[in-house]
C-alpha cells in the first residue's frame, strides 16, 4: 500500500502543532523525548488515520530554521503541504517565506488551512481568503483548495481530512527506477543492531543484503536491515523515509549530509549549472561572486555564485547561473536546492540543477543562453541524459519512451540518428551505412556510459588476472553476476559477444579475458616449475600424484588447481587419472616407439609393451592408458591397436 507524507508549514504560532495534534492525537513537540526509543519513532512524524484507510503521516517540524533544513532534505518525500494561516493574523512574513521556499523546492500539491476560525467573525474570513488568494496566485498553490478550521474546537477537521484524502488520490506514484540515492540526515547506533542511518530516499530502490557506497568516503557498506515508518521491510523506495542498518562502518564515521548510493554510479561534483530565482520579498540584490550557503539534500556547502548575463540579481528575478562549491556534492539534473546568506542567516532564493557536472564557462550573456537551451533540452539530450542517469546499462527504446513521455516513433527516429553518429549504441548491434534496424525492444545505451562500463569491466578483469595469472579469465556467468546482475543474462552475453572488439576482450570456451592477457606464472612459480621438472626428469615414466607433488614443492593449496591445469595446457604433463599426471617427455618419447611398433605388428599386448619399453607394470599401465586417452591407441581387453589407422 502506498504511504504518504504530509508536511506542515506557516508562520509561527498559527497553530501547526495544535493542528497536527488535533488530526493525529500526537503532540509532535514531545516526540523529541521519545527519540531514545529508537528508529521506530521518527522525529516529528505522526501517523494520521484517514477514514479510507490510507497510510499517512504528518511531519510537523518545530522552528523556522529546522523547517528550511527539513524541507530541503525531505522534499522528495513530501506529498502534500498544509499551509497553515491563522484567521486572526492572516498572511505573515514566514507564511510568505515558507510559500516561496516550497515553490523553489518544486512542491506540487497543498491545502490552504485557515486555522483559528473560532477567533474571528465569519465575515472576516472572506477578507482573509481574498488576501491569501492574492498571495498564492503565482505559486504552486494557486489552485489549492481552502479549508477553514479550528484546531482548538475541532470545527472543520472532518472536512479537512476528507480534503487531504482527495488530494492524496491525485498524487502520482514515484519512480523506483534508477540508481539509489539516500541523503543521510542522522547516524546513530542501537544496542544489538549497530550503525543506523536515516533519510528520505531520492532515487531508486534499496534491498536488504545490498552492497552500497557511502559517499563522499567512497567506501563499501552492506545493508543488514531496513525500516520504513517503524516496520522492518525487505526493500524500500524513492520518496520513503528509511532507516538503514549498515555493517562495515561505525556510526561516528558518518556525518549528516553524507549519502548512501548505488556503488560505482554517482560521481561527485563541485560545479553546478543552475536555474536560480531570488525571493521576491528580499530587500537587496545578490552580486556576482557572492558567497552563499547551498542547501541540497541533507548537505550544506559554501559556494560562489557566478552570473553570466548580469552583474547582480534583483529580488524576484530568475537567471541561468553557475555555483562553484567549496566541497564536493552529489547531484542530478532537476534536483532542487535553496541558497541562504550565511550571516545573518537568511534564505535568498533557490532553484534547480540543470547540469550537475558543469564546466568552467566564459562570463558573457551567450553563456546564459547556452544554459537555457541545456535546461530545455532536445529529445536527444533528454534521452542521453536519462540513459546516463540510469544505473542499469541497456534500456529498451520502449522503456525510454515511457519514462520520458516521448512517443515511441519520435524516439526511434531520434535514436536512429544518434546511432549513425555513434552517440548511442544498439543491441542487437545492427547499424550499417544505409540502415539502422531498430524496434521498440532494441536495447540502447550511450557510448559515454558504455566506455564507463568498459572501464569497470577492465578493472574487474585486471584484478582477476592479477589474482589468478594461471587461469584464463572469468566465466561469462560469473562476470555477469559480478558486473551487472540486474541485466538479463542473455542480454549481457549478447553485449559481450557483439562488442567483444571494442571492449578489448577475448573468449576461450565460456571464459572471458582481456584481449592482451596471456597466461604467465609469476617468477617464483616459474622457479618451482623448474625444480619440479628437474625431479621429474630423474624418472620420467613415473606418474606423480600431483597434489602431494605440489605440496612437496611447497606450493600452496590455493594455487594447485590452476597450476595443474596450466601445466596440462602447456603439455608439461598429461592427466592420467584425476589424481595422477605423467611428465610430458615420457609421452613424447614413448609415442613414436609405440606407433612404429604397431605399424609393423598391428597389435600389442601388455607383455609386448613391457619388452619394448622395459618399464614396471605400474608405469606401463599409466603410459598405455594415456595413449588410449590421447586417441593414439585403441584397447580391446589387453590388446592395443593403432586408432584411426589409415
Ligand atoms: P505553531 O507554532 O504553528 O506550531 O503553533 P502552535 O500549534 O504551537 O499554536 C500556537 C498557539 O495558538 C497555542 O497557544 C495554541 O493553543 C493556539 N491555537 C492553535 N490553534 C488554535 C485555534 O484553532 N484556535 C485558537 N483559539 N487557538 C489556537
Ligand atoms: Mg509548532
Amino acid at each position: 500500500m502506498a504511504h504518504y507524507v504530509i508536511g506542515t508549514s506557516g508562520h509561527i504560532d498559527h497553530g501547526k502543532t495544535t493542528l497536527t495534534h488535533a488530526l493525529t492525537g500526537i503532540f509532535t513537540d514531545r516526540l523529541k523525548e521519545e527519540r531514545e526509543r529508537g528508529v521506530s519513532i521518527e522525529l516529528g512524524f505522526a501517523p494520521l488515520p484517514l477514514p479510507d484507510g490510507k497510510d499517512v503521516s504528518v511531519i510537523d517540524v518545530p522552528g523556522h530554521e529546522r523547517f528550511i533544513r527539513h524541507m530541503v532534505s525531505g522534499v522528495a518525500g513530501v506529498d502534500l503541504i498544509l499551509l497553515v494561516i491563522a484567521a486572526d493574523e492572516s498572511v505573515m512574513p514566514q507564511t510568505l517565506e515558507h510559500l516561496h521556499i516550497l515553490d523553489l523546492l518544486g512542491l506540487k500539491r497543498g491545502v490552504i488551512v485557515v486555522n483559528k476560525v473560532d477567533l474571528v467573525e465569519p465575515d472576516f474570513l472572506d477578507l482573509v481568503e481574498e488576501e491569501i488568494r492574492e498571495t498564492i496566485k503565482d505559486t504552486f498553490l494557486r489552485d489549492a483548495p481552502f479549508s477553514f478550521v479550528s484546531a482548538k474546537t475541532g470545527q472543520g477537521l472532518a472536512e479537512l481530512k476528507q480534503l487531504i484524502s482527495d488530494e492524496l488520490n491525485k498524487v502520482s506514484a514515484r519512480s523506483q527506477e534508477g540508481a539509489f540515492r539516500l541523503p543521510i540526515d542522522r547516524s546513530f547506533t542501537l544496542k544489538g543492531i549497530g550503525t543506523v542511518v536515516t533519510g528520505t530516499a531520492y532515487n531508486g530502490t534499496i534491498r536488504v543484503g545490498d552492497e552500497m557506497e557511502w559517499m563522499p568516503a567512497e567506501r563499501s557498506v552492506r545493508v543488514r536491515g531496513l525500516q520504513v515508518h517503524g516496520k522492518s521491510v525487505n526493500e524500500a523506495y524513492a520518496g520513503q523515509r528509511i532507516a538503514v542498518n549498515l555493517t562495515q562502518v561505525e556510526w561516528t564515521e558518518i556525518e549528516r549530509g553524507d549519502l548512501l548510493v548505488t556503488p560505482d554510479y554517482w560521481r561527485t561534483t563541485d560545479r553546478l549549472d543552475v536555474e536560480l530565482a531570488l525571493l521576491p520579498n528580499l530587500d537587496f540584490p545578490i552580486k556576482q561572486r557572492t558567497m552563499l550557503r547551498l542547501h541540497m539534500g541533507t548537505r550544506e556547502v559554501m559556494c560562489h555564485l557566478i552570473l553570466f548575463d548580469r552583474k547582480e540579481l534583483q529580488p524576484g528575478e530568475t537567471a541561468f547561473a553557475q555555483l562553484i562549491l567549496e566541497e564536493p556534492v552529489i547531484s542530478s539534473r532537476e534536483e532542487r536546492f535553496i541558497l541562504r546568506r550565511p550571516s545573518p542567516a537568511l534564505t535568498v532564493g533557490g532553484g534547480r540543477v540543470i547540469d550537475p557536472y558543469a564546466k568552467k564557462m566564459k562570463i558573457r550573456s551567450e553563456t546564459a543562453d547556452i544554459l537555457q537551451q541545456k535546461s530545455e533540452g532536445t529529445v536527444s539530450e533528454r534521452l542521453v541524459h536519462w540513459l546516463e542517469d540510469s544505473a542499469k546499462i541497456w534500456k529498451t527504446a520502449a522503456e525510454a519512451s515511457e519514462a520520458l513521455t516521448i512517443p515511441i516513433e519520435t524516439l526511434i527516429n531520434e535514436i536512429k540518428q544518434l546511432a549513425v553518429s555513434k552517440e548511442i549504441l544498439l543491441l542487437p548491434r545492427s547499424v550499417s551505412q544505409e540502415e539502422v534496424a531498430l524496434t521498440a525492444q532494441t536495447f540502447v545505451q550511450t557510448s559515454v556510459q558504455l566506455k564507463e562500463w568498459k572501464q569497470k569491466l577492465h578493472l574487474l578483469l585486471e584484478e582477476v588476472h592479477r589474482q589468478s595469472p594461471l587461469k584464463f579469465g572469468v566465466s561469462m556467468a560469473e562476470l555477469h553476476q559480478r558486473l551487472m546482475p540486474s541485466l538479463p543474462f542473455k542480454t549481457f552475453q549478447q553485449w559481450i559477444h557483439q562488442y567483444m572488439d571494442s571492449l578489448e576482450l577475448k573468449e576461450s570456451g565460456t571464459a572471458i579475458a582481456l584481449r592482451n592477457f596471456s597466461l604467465s606464472p609469476p617468477v617464483w612459480i616459474q622457479n618451482k616449475i623448474a625444480a619440479m621438472e628437474n625431479e621429474l626428469k630423474k624418472d620420467i615414466y613415473n606418474p606423480v600424484k600431483w597434489e602431494s607433488f605440489f605440496t612437496q614443492h611447497q606450493i600452496d593449496k590455493k594455487w594447485q588447481t590452476d597450476l595443474f591445469h596450466y601445466l596440462l595446457e602447456r603439455k608439461f604433463w598429461y592427466r592420467v587419472s584425476d589424481e595422477e599426471a605423467l611428465y610430458g617427455q615420457a609421452f613424447e618419447e614413448a609415442k613414436p616407439r609405440i606407433i612404429a611398433y604397431l605399424k609393423e605388428k598391428r597389435e600389442m599386448s601388455i607383455q609386448d609393451a613391457r619388452e619394448l619399453l622395459d618399464l614396471s607394470r605400474k608405469k606401463l599401465v599409466a603410459l598405455l592408458d594415456l595413449m588410449d586417452a590421447q586417441q593414439i591407441t585403441d584397447r580391446k581387453e589387453n590388446i592395443r591397436t593403432l586408432k584411426n589407422e589409415s
